[in-house]
């Protein structure tokens, strides 16, 4: 699947050995964003055979610390992946069906939300959970199949 995303090259970007673990868990990531570990170590396996679900751990912990991935963590769900990181932008989830949606942060950086009072605190991230019901939720509820 080609998806624009070099795995490859942003490994070497950020100084991390190239493996052929990390190169498919970046490109599962990157045909998936918002996907969490266990469905993403199924398509590593898709890809690579064998991978162990705490190898696939071990890779994100390392990119997400890197800064090659972006892990956010909706309240009551498990941490979900994804590789656009840098631009500071928001989500939108449903809470029936669990669809996260990018939103663009406005600003385009961090935090792009001040607190009226941060009493005190250093703040560098302003991150927003837009709660609700996607479209195809929406319909659902509105005209519930006979
Ligand atoms: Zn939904
Ligand atoms: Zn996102």
């Amino acid at each position: 699947m080609h998806t624009g995303y070099d795995a490859r090259e942003r490994l070497r970007a950020v100084g991390l050995r190239v493996t052929a673990p990390r190169v498919a868990v970046l490109d599962a990531v990157a045909a998936a964003p918002h996907s969490d570990a266990d469905r993403l170590a199924v398509k590593v396996r898709e890809t690579l055979g064998t991978v162990s679900t705490q190898a696939v751990y071990d890779v994100l912990r390392a990119c997400v610390g890197a800064g090659l991935l972006r892990r956010i963590e909706p309240a009551g769900k498990s941490a979900l992946y994804e590789a656009r990181t840098g631009d500071n932008h928001h989500h939108l989830v449903c809470r029936n069906c669990g669809t996260v949606v990018d939103v663009d942060c406005v600003v385009g950086a961090a935090p792009c939300l001040e607190p009226g009072d941060a009493q005190g605190f250093v703040v560098d991230e302003a991150e927003v959970v837009f709660w609700g019901l996607c479209p195809g939720c929406v319909t659902e509820q509105r005209a519930p199949s006979v």
